[in-house]
């Protein structure tokens, strides 16, 4: 299977090239246009073998996509390339709309024109899978999970453009007949996250003795998985899944914010004691909620669970401390990263 992969220098994306880049009959072609939450070392793994290419591209440059498409003749893409941090989106939404909803019209378009010059065969093969987000449903109360029948919500400028680009997926295969899937998963937690989302963060300010900013009461609660999990699954979705249909795709891990810091604290003060400074209540700092703040996110994975046999490999818990474990142990990636490309300066927050 030759297989585009966007985004695939992000957190998410280069999980999934580091998968299926070892695996045999796959051939990876990881399409990313090297934004700030880009990072090329976290697929250095997988760079030099002969199943891997990477080409730097933006999926908003049609002539480019056309030749890319012409040139490599994938069976699949995976379109994981967005802009994906919510703070980012309220303070500056062009770039949001311009990559999540242009961006993934002009994708859809060079792999309909592709897929309409494609042989009969070839075309009952082929698959476009959209990867998305739990955000599109909006706030879930105190009860309740998001079912693939969950009506669209989305609050923040992040959440609308994904769920415009999934609603743009969605019309091209009911318009023009191209073989889509999408998913819609939980937060992502793991290694290589960018130091400015919630966990990344949280472990380094612990390490550094900073505070630990925490939006309104720290009681909003979100669905966690690791993304090998989430790796793992796009993967059996992408292969197993049935053309036109959505996949939930979560941890059963809900967690209020407040106690994944107080979990970071813990595992990071039992590794490094001697990094900090004060106590969990002296450190933690509650701050002005975000406009539009989602107050819970769950999702109901019984689909993905039942049809295609999927579930998560780890527990909230362990998969929390291999995580810390893999910070501390990494400084040579992230400490470049928090001196030359961001200054630490954004709050923690959850996607
Ligand atoms: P990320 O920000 O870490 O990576 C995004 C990647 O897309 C980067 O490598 C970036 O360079 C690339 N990119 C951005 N604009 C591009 C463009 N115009 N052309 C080509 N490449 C471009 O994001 P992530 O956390 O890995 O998320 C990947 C996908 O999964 C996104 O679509 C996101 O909405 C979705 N998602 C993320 C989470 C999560 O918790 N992180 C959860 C559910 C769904």
């Amino acid at each position: 299977m030759k297989l585009i992969v966007t985004g695939g220098a992000g957190f998410i994306g280069s999980a999934v090239c580091r998968l299926l880049a070892g695996q045999k009959k796959i051939e990876v072609l990881n399409l990313d246009k090297l934004t700030y939450a880009a990072d090329l070392r976290t697929v250095e793994s997988v760079s030099s073998l002969p199943n891997y290419r990477f080409v730097k591209q933006d999926i908003c440059n049609r002539a480019e996509l056309d030749r890319i498409f012409d040139d490599f003749q994938p069976d699949a893409v995976m379109h994981l390339a967005a802009e994906s941090h919510v703070d980012r989106s309220i303070d500056g939404p062009s770039e949001f709309i311009q990559t999540n909803l242009v961006g993934t019209f002009t994708l859809l378009e060079a792999a309909r024109d592709y897929f309409n010059g494609l042989s009969a065969d070839r075309r009952s093969k082929f698959r476009f899978h959209h990867i998305s987000t739990d955000e599109v449903y909006g706030s879930l109360g105190d009860e309740g999970l998001f079912t693939e029948e969950t009506p669209y919500a989305p609050n923040s400028p992040y959440s609308a453009s994904k769920a415009g680009s999934d609603h743009l997926v969605r019309a091209w295969h009911h318009t023009y007949g191209l073989p889509v899937i999408i998913s819609n998963c939980s937060n992502n937690y793991g290694p290589y996250q960018f130091p400015e989302k919630l966990i990344p963060l949280m472990i380094l300010n612990v390490l550094h003795g900073k505070e630990l900013p925490v939006y309104g009461d720290g009681k909003n609660t979100r669905d966690w998985l690791h993304v090998e999990d989430h790796a793992d699954a796009l993967f059996t979705i992408l292969t197993e899944g049935r053309i036109g249909e959505k996949y939930n795709v979560g941890g059963c891990n809900e967690v209020a914010n407040i106690e994944v810091v107080r979990s970071i604290f813990d595992v990071v003060t039992r590794f490094e004691f001697d990094a900090v400074k004060s106590d969990f209540e002296a450190q933690v700092r509650f701050v002005t909620d975000r406009p539009g703040h989602d107050w819970r996110y769950a999702i109901d994975p019984s689909k993905i669970r039942d049809e295609l046999g999927w579930e998560p490999k780890h527990s909230f818990e362990s998969g929390l401390e291999q995580t810390v474990k893999w910070y501390l142990a990494n400084r040579a990636w992230w400490e470049p990263i928090l001196k030359d490309k961001y200054a630490g300066e954004r709050l923690g927050t959850v996607k």
